[in-house]
């Protein structure tokens, strides 16, 4: 069934060019038809009352499976999945029309991908992660989350990444812990050479400069969190095809972590808080394009809507529109995903999300759920 949406605003930087008011998209057979103008098209009108049309979200950090209050360990799989199924309608509420999921127990966001995508429900598109690669010689009880994979040397890490793709993931997650880098140089290279071979991508937990500089050698396609990233290794990313995916959402305060006040921490994160928010900064000004992620429960998440723009304004002095390009259009690029959703454009994808006011002007419009939420051509029905 197709849909035209009525009276809305598009951004040019995020519609192909096409922006202003009073506008109509047309949407058929899960794609857009077509953009500005939706003359001769059929379906059922949504009337937006001058409100802002976007591109999906895109959350290029997520954890489907987090889960602090139950605490994942004592969870049973029958409840995990449930569980991580709802978490994936709370992400799609929140205008995240795809999420980048970056480890989960069991592989779990590859079974919820396959629901979503089997109809059991109306969920963002996953992009997923399987386990995490994890070096061996970490506290191996150190994994509330059950999500990480322990395996040692480049033979094991050549397997293991060929396991997780072989199980379903979409791309490699790295974890590469510490200073020096707990992970070795012929580890990393071992897992981005199969993943490479196989058509994947590989992200990597990255926080601290020597681990940056194995990804950067290593060929590693995402830097995830990047907090003390180097000038150099700004200037080496300006050129070429890695890019970082900061996460400034789950260093807030606001964000609650299990065994710690809100005080408590704040004060443990203040450094590494201030570190990112500097290092970041220089990372934006230097032009380089960066994906959109949160590192958050979703649980947590939905109730302060917004928060990555909020801590990306707060923290990094980021312009509206490029945070707004960073969850939609790049995160696509970044995601492998370009030429399918990112943008309002005719033939992609129809990932849309309807917000009042102007994002563009106001980065404050994306503080609030979205009042409407589309993923493929399908309307969400809520949390
Ligand atoms: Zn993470």
């Amino acid at each position: 069934m197709g849909y035209v949406f009525e009276n809305c605003r598009l951004i040019p930087e995020l519609s192909g060019g096409v922006g202003g008011e009073g506008l109509a998209v047309a949407v058929e057979g899960g794609k857009i038809a077509a953009a500005g103008c939706a003359e001769g098209f059929e379906g059922e009108r949504i009337d937006c009352r001058g409100g802002t049309l976007l591109p999906g979200l895109f959350d290029s950090h997520a954890h489907l499976s987090y889960d602090y209050y139950n605490g994942v360990i004592r969870l049973d799989d029958f409840k995990l999945l449930i569980n991580s199924c709802l978490s994936a309608k709370r992400y799609l509420a929140m205008g995240f029309t795809t999420i980048r999921d970056m480890g989960s127990p069991k592989r779990l966001s590859v079974r919820v991908r396959e629901a979503a995508e089997r109809g059991l429900f109306v969920g963002p598109r996953i992009v997923s992660g399987g386990m995490i690669l994890r070096p061996a010689v970490s506290d191996t009880q150190a994994d509330p989350n059950c999500f990480l994979r322990y395996v040692s040397g480049a033979a094991e890490f050549e397997r293991a990444a060929r396991e997780e793709i072989g199980g379903g993931a979409d791309f490699v997650k790295l974890y590469a812990p510490g200073e020096p880098s707990e992970l070795l140089p012929e580890e990393m290279a071992a897992a981005v050479r199969i993943a490479h071979r196989l058509g994947r991508r590989v992200a990597v937990h990255a926080h601290d400069p020597g681990a940056i500089d194995m990804c950067l050698d290593c060929g590693a396609d995402t830097i995830e969190h990047a907090s003390h990233i180097r000038p150099d290794q700004i200037e080496r990313l300006r050129s070429g095809a890695q890019h970082i995916v900061p996460t400034l959402a789950v260093l807030s305060g606001d964000i609650p972590t299990p065994g710690f006040t809100k005080e408590q921490k704040e004060r443990a994160l203040r450094p590494l808080l201030e570190a990112n928010g500097r290092n970041i900064t220089a990372a934006y000004r230097a032009g380089l394009v960066m994906g959109f992620g949160t590192d958050c429960d979703s649980a947590d998440l939905i109730r302060l809507p917004g928060l990555e723009f909020r801590m990306r304004r707060e923290r990094c002095g980021m312009g509206n529109i490029d945070m707004l390009l960073q969850a939609t259009k790049y995160s696509a690029l970044i995601c492998g995903l370009e030429g399918v959703t990112g943008e309002i454009r005719p033939g992609l994808d129809a990932d849309l999300i309807l917000v009042p006011g102007r994002p563009d002007e106001d980065i404050s419009a994306m503080y609030a759920l979205p009042e409407l939420v589309m993923a493929r051509g399908r309307l969400a029905d809520g949390v």
